[in-house]
């Protein structure tokens, strides 16, 4: 969400005329968009901060901003710890970016722009993204109604608002027009979307099947509790829909469950499990985990062991509990010290990664079709998703290879991708120069061990 929210800053940013500074000491404006789900990631913005004194004390001209999750938090009190901050701005004033730099830059006022849009339960946000990616994210809703004792995100992205059926459609036909062939929905429980308009998720993934040209639909992130029979039975019969799913567990223990308010059982949760293989029995499962939560016993924690072995996932993001300022967690007490955090997570990722490392295996001597997106980041091939999201890396691919969906007979494995060679031209490895293009890839592995 956060990098759907900054490229459309950027494209609102360029629209006034303003351009991409690569080299952050020469910028004029240094806009930098925060996420407040850990404790660590708002360190990092305050380091970052830290770091940027120097530059505004040789030119105080500069402006130096803060937007996103971090910026709703902490509102004026960043304001008042930062001295050489300028503007601090929430989610929901994003697409007032540029005037407010503006007013920053023509009368030298320091703002605050962080209030929530509370009217109603639809909201307006047309995809403003001039580029075309052939993967895109298309955000179509914001806020959650959850408050899971742990979660920060109700506080700073407020309560849930959907965008209508008729607007995103368009902009996936806007996105295909461009080149686009995947796009990934996303909403922060997005099961719920539409609520309180009278339309669902499973008539968006209706709509966006028939948009002619677009090749894949995913969405995320799910909530188990609201999951319904609609959007199980679309895996499988919905033509465009991947076979794959973001569904977090968070905890395998029903009382640590209870604790968290995630309004679900261990039980009710590998029963939608269940449900989710019959409607597509190769359907590629994700999931969110959490180790340390308040008063998590050694008993708790092989709950989640359990359910980490039983469903054996494609890929999972752990994570050692954060406390979050103002959630009900936090209240709790019972903290599970830092090195028992570091050990559970440590065993919960060597269940789940010997599992991928074996699942992977299998696709070895398989022709898959692959989107291929970009090339990687070390500039040695092409890189891209099968329809279950595992990243591949194709050896014998250029440029021209980006944006198409190609069959790719898969030699290689490990635990965070498969490595192969496009069936359609010799299978040696190509030679690219060190300014060959590529888009960058919008979705992130969950590990990241290079192939040897
Ligand atoms: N809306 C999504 C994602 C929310 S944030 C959902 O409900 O699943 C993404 C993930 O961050 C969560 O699934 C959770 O596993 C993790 N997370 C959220 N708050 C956290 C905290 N305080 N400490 C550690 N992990 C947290
Ligand atoms: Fe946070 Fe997700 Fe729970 Fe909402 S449903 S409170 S975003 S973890």
């Amino acid at each position: 969400m956060n990098v759907y929210d900054s490229d459309r800053m950027q494209s609102i940013l360029n629209a006034k005329g303003f351009r991409s500074e690569p080299e952050l000491r020469k910028a004029d404006v240094i806009l930098i968009n925060t996420c407040s789900i850990r404790d660590k990631s708002e360190h990092k913005v305050l380091s970052l901060l830290g770091e940027l004194k120097g530059l505004k004390q040789k030119d105080p001209k500069k402006v130096i901003a803060i937007s996103g999750c971090v910026g709703q938090r902490m509102g004026r009190t960043l304001l008042q710890r930062v001295p050489h901050l300028d503007l601090v701005l929430g989610p929901d004033a994003i697409d007032r970016v540029a005037e407010l730099i503006e007013s920053v830059v023509d009368r030298g006022e320091r703002l605050v722009e962080a209030k929530f849009d509370t009217e109603g339960r639809k909201y307006s946000q047309p995809c403003l993204v001039n580029r075309a990616k052939p993967s895109e994210f298309l955000t179509i809703m914001k806020g959650c109604d959850h408050f899971c004792t742990y979660c920060i995100v109700p506080f700073v992205r407020g309560r849930e608002k959907s965008r209508s059926i008729e607007e995103i459609i368009q902009d996936v036909k806007n996105l295909v027009a461009k080149g686009t062939q995947e796009v990934t929905f996303l909403g922060q429980n997005i099961n719920t979307y539409g609520k309180g308009t009278g339309q669902k998720l499973s008539e968006l993934i209706e709509a966006a099947n028939k948009v002619e040209g677009l090749k894949r639909i995913r969405y995320l992130t799910s909530h188990p509790r609201d999951l319904g029979e609609d959007l199980i039975t679309q895996f499988g019969t919905v033509e465009k829909l991947c076979p794959q799913l973001h569904l977090p567990f968070q905890s395998g223990s029903n009382r640590i469950l209870k604790a968290m308010a995630r309004l679900y059982t261990q039980e009710l949760y590998l029963n939608k499990i269940e449900l989710l293989r019959k409607a597509c029995p190769d359907i590629a499962l994700s999931t969110d985990v959490i180790v340390g939560f308040p008063g998590e016993t050694e008993e708790d924690f092989e709950q989640t062991l359990k359910v980490l072995s039983e469903v054996k996932f494609s890929s999972a993001f752990m994570f050692k509990y954060s406390p979050r300022p103002g959630t009900k967690a936090m209240d709790l007490g019972e903290e599970v010290c830092e090195s028992v955090k570091e050990e559970r997570l440590a065993r919960a990722q060597r269940v789940v990664y010997s599992q991928i490392e074996l699942e992977n295996l299998k696709y070895r001597n398989q022709i898959i079709p692959v989107l291929i997106e970009s090339m990687d980041k070390k500039k040695k091939f092409f890189s891209g998703r099968t329809t279950h999201s595992k990243l591949v890396h194709v050896m014998n691919v250029g440029e021209a290879s980006v944006g198409k969906i190609i069959d790719v007979e898969i030699t290689d494995s490990n635990v965070s991708c498969l490595k192969g060679f496009y069936v359609g031209a010799p299978k040696t490895s190509i030679k690219l120069t060190a300014n060959s293009g590529g888009v960058e890839s919008g979705i992130s592995s969950s590990v990241s061990a290079p192939l040897d």
